[in-house]
């Protein structure tokens, strides 16, 4: 066994930077927080090269004297914290006082700083393990440096992803933070291009129109609860407006940004219903509670928090959303309205097989085709829909049940594909083109992807400021919702840049055919009849182009089985 030695600190600091900066946006979150504590009211974050080159935060805020400022890059150096007693009372964003130490680390780094009572600032810099501290004139506030982050560790900026994604991750945690602090003006610039600002205002719903801009905004309903445990307050979108991802959903416990699964499971049970699978509300939702109830300082970069009380506090969260679900009317009745179900099936739900095959000339009416391979559904006889989802009907094998939204996206699958490969997508132009206003990590996907999706024959202009605006959509899409365009960016920001065109076009029209389909569309019986017709007519007509399947079949010998007729 080799001696136990003590580390020297660079090691020290290299190994919490492991653990504290993960990847650029994390320097950047740990930069806006620091910004937060000093007071700031403007913080413009300024990146290069998705934070691999360059990451500079500049503050208004109290700014550090010279002797703060040579403290501050020491480990477990930290102005938030004085004595052990006060960890659990804790209300600033840091404590741990290893942010900085740990970001100087593992890049080139300099702070500019200085107070409002001195005349001149100072600026420090660390690279290559040696500290030079200097004075400089600059105005109140800090300016932090960041520049050839990970130079030091070959192994970690091998990790880090493409230029693109690394900005969207910055992207995405500056636009929290400037969502929940509606005080604070934030100015986010890539390559020299501003992506977004938030001015400051009085109201959070302002705030929130100022970033998601005003269509999603009118989406939202408000929430406002208070117990003797807590407050909660924010927004949440109706269940109209969901996202295949949860980019768009910000949770905070007293303002900090946090993952937590109680919050999670409150606001997504107290959904419920009004959620189809996969589907995610928007949110921008704070809990203020009482900082010893909870514990912040369970994880390195403090996204992740204990709460004590986990009852409690999961009650009043999901209270606090259905509350606010309830008060907008949003929350439909749940009884089954009987004498409307009865009156939309029309036809009788004919369970013998001899009586329906008996009846040539009854309303339902047969379907002929040649081709009768394995693979096809052949001649069929409607009996109806269910639930709204499912189309029953009867064919030569026995019963078949058919999923009418797998059934109707691999009919626009294949429609779409013989458009693409042989004709051309048709389009049609919208008579009112849609403004899409979309967030800054948006629309950088949307950049990067904007001639693929007009190939594809989504028509769109870049108007600038992170706005676009829809003028043409595949014909065979019918009424195209802005919803479809949002999850094909977040379906395209999953996918790695340097994927081929192919690969992306073809994901994109797989999921744009399954988005274009309405859920739960009541149908009748003669849609029915001729959704099953093109369905046949497709090549592969029992499996949607995600591979589930179109229909299943139930043999009659496995009916007989079932109702043991078999002796
Ligand atoms: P922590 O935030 O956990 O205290 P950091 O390493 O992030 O630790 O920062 C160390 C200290 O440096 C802070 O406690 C604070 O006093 C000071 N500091 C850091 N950033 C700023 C800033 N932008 N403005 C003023 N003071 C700052
Ligand atoms: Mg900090």
């Amino acid at each position: 066994m080799p001696k136990i030695t003590i580390l020297d600190d660079a090691l020290i600091n290299k190994i919490a930077a492991g653990e504290v900066v993960e990847r650029p946006a994390s320097v950047v979150k740990e930069l806006i927080e620091n910004s937060i504590d000093a007071n700031a009211d403007e913080i413009v974050i300024d990146i290069k090269d998705g934070g691999k080159s360059l990451i500079k935060v500049a503050d208004n805020g109290n700014g550090m004297d010279k002797d703060d400022a040579k403290l501050c890059i020491e480990r477990h150096a930290t102005s938030k914290l004085s004595n052990v007693n006060e960890l659990s009372s804790i209300s600033t964003l840091g404590f741990r006082g290893e942010a900085l130490s740990s970001i100087a680390s593992v890049s080139d780094f300099s702070l500019i700083t200085k107070t409002e009572q001195v005349i001149e600032g100072t600026i420090i810099r660390v690279e290559e393990g040696k500290t030079e501290i200097k004075d400089i004139g600059c105005s109140k506030g800090t300016v932090v440096e960041v520049k050839s982050l990970f130079s030091n560790i070959p192994a970690r900026k091998k990790f880090l992803k493409s230029i693109q994604v690394e900005f969207n991750y910055i992207a995405n945690i500056v636009t929290r933070y400037a969502l929940i602090n509606k005080d604070i003006f934030f100015k986010l610039v890539h390559n020299d291009k501003i992506i977004f600002s938030s001015q400051k205002t009085d109201s959070l719903f302002n705030n929130i129109v100022s970033i998601y801009g005003k269509e999603i905004a009118s989406n939202l309903v408000k929430v406002f609860y208070e117990s003797d445990y807590l407050k909660v307050y924010g927004y949440i979108g109706k269940p109209a407006l969901t996202r295949n991802d949860k980019q768009m959903q910000s949770c905070y416990v007293n303002k900090r940004y946090v993952k937590n699964n109680i919050i999670s499971n409150a606001l997504y049970d107290a959904f419920h219903t009004l959620l189809f699978i996969n589907r995610h509300p928007i949110t921008v939702l704070n809990i203020e509670i009482n900082p010893e109830t909870i514990d912040v300082n369970v994880h390195p970069s403090k996204k992740i928090i204990k709460v004590f009380d986990e009852d409690r506090f999961y009650n009043d969260v999901f209270n606090a959303v259905r509350q606010s679900l309830y008060t907008n009317n949003l929350i439909p009745d749940a009884k089954l309205d009987d004498t409307n179900y009865k009156d939309n099936r029309k036809y009788p739900l004919q369970t013998d097989k001899q009586s329906v095959l008996a009846v040539e000339d009854s309303p339902v009416k047969k379907k002929q085709t040649e081709e009768k391979t394995s693979e096809k559904i052949g001649p069929f006889l409607l009996i109806g829909q269910i639930s709204k989802t499912y189309i029953l009907a009867e064919n030569n094998k026995g019963l078949l049940i058919i999923d009418q939204h797998a059934a109707q996206e691999r009919i626009n699958y294949e429609k779409f594909m013989k458009q693409y490969e042989k004709e051309g997508i048709k389009t049609q132009k919208l008579v009112k083109p849609k403004v899409i206003n979309l967030s800054a990590a948006e629309s950088g996907v949307m950049e990067e992807n904007i001639n693929l999706l007009s190939k594809l024959g989504f028509g769109i202009d870049n108007y600038g400021n992170n706005s676009f605006i829809l003028r043409t959509t595949p014909s065979i899409f019918g009424r195209v919702n802005i919803v479809l365009i949002t999850d094909i960016l977040t379906e395209l920001s999953g996918i790695s840049s340097k994927s081929i065109a192919k690969a992306k076009e073809e994901r994109i029209i797989r999921f744009a055919c399954r988005k274009s389909i309405k859920a739960g569309e009541e149908m009748t019986m003669p849609l029915m009849e001729k959704l099953i017709e093109e369905l046949d007519n497709t090549e592969q007509p029992f499996t949607c182009p995600h591979g589930r399947p179109t229909a299943i079949s139930i043999s009659l010998p496995e009916l007989e089985r079932k109702f043991k007729r078999v002796v």
